[in-house]
């Protein structure tokens, strides 16, 4: 009759299907947030995500223990502790939300046959996403491949099971928390004490918790009748920043995309509503993508893409190096990189920019790119990052075909026609008018030096050609070309 609840990427205590489950089915019911040493070990020792985990469990943890029920926080390894823990605490069931990751899923697994050993069950729920793998097929019940007929049928989906939306009860059972005041492990670990530094999270006033996540979304919810309109320009306060929420699960999706649908019906939410749904739907189809066909992880979607060959060797790592560091000489793509290495964060339109350029104008492995995201996104997510990085290198479900080569000075021109956001992380190109900010080297030497620049001291030369770069892309790609 005792439970215990695994928190892992879903760090509130609302609408929480694992938490809802223990407490309807158990009478006593512990929380547990592990910091795990397979996975933090890893990382390097200032990194904001642990800041933001950590400080996002101890909202959680406050807020269980409003509801009279409190959080146990471990620092180890989650296969052995959480087995070790469920007989510490005599659990006869662990509840967990579902995770898709192959690494995860693996994790799960071996936690789930440590646990039968000693005859305790590890109930694994939906929670993470809208639909899984499963339940959005085509008619013929195979997975989609491609996303506006997965998004069509996922709506359809939607009409025959809107109930699935309904946030999970919790407040009602709160006589059923467990107050682990005595226990050993009911105290929250520092920064320090879990062997890493502080970031700039604070000074980015990047909000965390539950609370962050609903301030964000409240700032958001007066712009999303717009949210069409302006979520292609980075210099725009556009999109919602909600996904480290999402990816942390300090947010619900379910209740996210109940909000969605209410705008849309009430016409409260302009036209924005409906893309800003089609996002978050996104979301979903990249789960089941990777769900469905794991070997995306390291692999093409395609396999025939496995076939292109990528620059290696010492050059290539040049050009890699000056990607990673924001020194391309396409102010675009190296203010990107600035937001991301500064921020950890980088707006949608930049990441397609930005990863199509590694992999279409510099000839360097999407796996690469998508490994330094990984490294770097606050909101940094397997299933997205991926799907991302094989759109963008054509290599994906649904991608962008090959030989459509984004032009990084037309996309700034495009998208940051004032080179507001160029000027924000470039502050060495503030003085070039708005119509040279884009592509420094086409202007005159003297008219550099009237902005107070010189190229190859102030700011790099491009370090490619496009339009060269464009011809070797159309050839590398080549080998694929039969399959058009
Ligand atoms: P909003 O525009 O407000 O969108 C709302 C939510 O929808 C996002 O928070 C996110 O959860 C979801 N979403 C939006 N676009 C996508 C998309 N294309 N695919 C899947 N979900 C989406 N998103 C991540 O969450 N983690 C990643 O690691 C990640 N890596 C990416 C890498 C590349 C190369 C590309 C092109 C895209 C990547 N994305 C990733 C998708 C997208 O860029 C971000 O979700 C978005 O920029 C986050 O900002 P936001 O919350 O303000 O988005």
């Amino acid at each position: 009759d005792t439970a215990l609840v695994w928190f892992r990427r879903d760090l509130r205590s609302f609408d929480h299907a694992a938490l809802h489950h223990a407490l309807a089915t158990s009478r006593r019911v512990f929380c547990v947030f592990v910091f795990d040493q397979a996975i933090i070990d890893k990382l390097p020792r200032a990194d904001r995500r642990i800041e933001f985990i950590r400080d996002s469990v101890a909202e959680l943890d406050a807020s269980l223990r409003q509801l009279g029920g409190g959080l146990l926080v471990l620092h180890g390894d989650a296969r052995t502790a959480i087995p070790a823990l469920a007989e510490e605490l005599q659990a006869d069931a662990v509840f967990v939300n579902r995770d898709y990751e192959p690494a995860a899923i693996a994790r799960d697994d071996d936690v789930a046959q440590k646990l039968a050993e000693d005859g305790r069950i590890l109930h694994r729920l939906k929670d993470q996403v809208v639909f899984e793998k499963d339940e959005v097929l085509t008619q013929s019940g195979t997975p989609f491949s491609v996303f506006t007929p997965y998004r069509n049928a996922w709506m359809k989906k939607l009409q025959t099971d809107i109930n699935g939306l309904q946030p999970y009860d919790i407040d009602s059972f709160a006589a059923h928390f467990a107050d682990p005041a005595q226990n050993r492990h009911a105290h929250m670990p520092t920064l320090a004490g879990l062997g890493f530094s502080a970031t700039n999270l604070k000074e980015l006033q990047l909000s965390t918790g539950m609370s962050g996540a609903q301030r964000l979304f409240e700032d958001f919810a007066e712009r999303l009748p717009q949210y069409d309109r302006t979520r292609d320009f980075p210099a725009v306060k556009g999109p919602s920043y909600l996904s480290v929420h999402l990816r942390f699960g300090t947010v619900s999706i379910r209740g996210l995309v109940r909000y969605a649908i209410e705008a849309m019906r009430t016409g409260q939410g302009g036209s924005g509503a409906a893309t800003w749904l089609n996002e978050l739907i996104w979301r979903d189809f990249y789960f089941m993508i990777l769900a469905r066909h794991p070997h995306v992880v390291d692999r093409s979607f395609k396999p025939e893409y496995d076939a292109v060959v990528w620059e290696e060797g010492a050059h290539a790592d040049r050009l890699f190096d000056a990607w990673c560091n924001g020194r391309t000489g396409y102010p675009l793509v190296d203010a990107a990189m600035a937001q991301i290495n500064q921020t950890g964060y980088m707006h949608n339109r930049l990441r397609m920019v930005t990863a199509s350029f590694l992999v279409k104008d510099l000839g360097i492995d999407w796996r690469r790119g998508e490994r330094y995201f990984a490294e770097k996104l606050n909101d940094y997510d397997l299933s997205a990052n991926n799907g991302g990085w094989q759109w963008a290198a054509s290599t994906g479900c649904d991608a962008q075909p090959y030989f459509r080569i984004f032009n990084p000075v037309t996309q700034s021109e495009k998208f940051d026609p004032d080179g507001k956001f160029i000027r924000r992380y470039l502050s060495q190109l503030a003085r070039l008018s708005n119509k040279h900010i884009h592509a420094p080297w086409k202007l005159a030497a003297t008219e550099l030096e009237d902005a107070g620049i010189v190229l190859g001291r102030d700011y790099p030369q491009p370090i490619v050609s496009h339009e060269e770069a464009r011809v070797r892309t159309l050839q590398r790609y080549g080998v694929v070309k039969k399959t058009y």
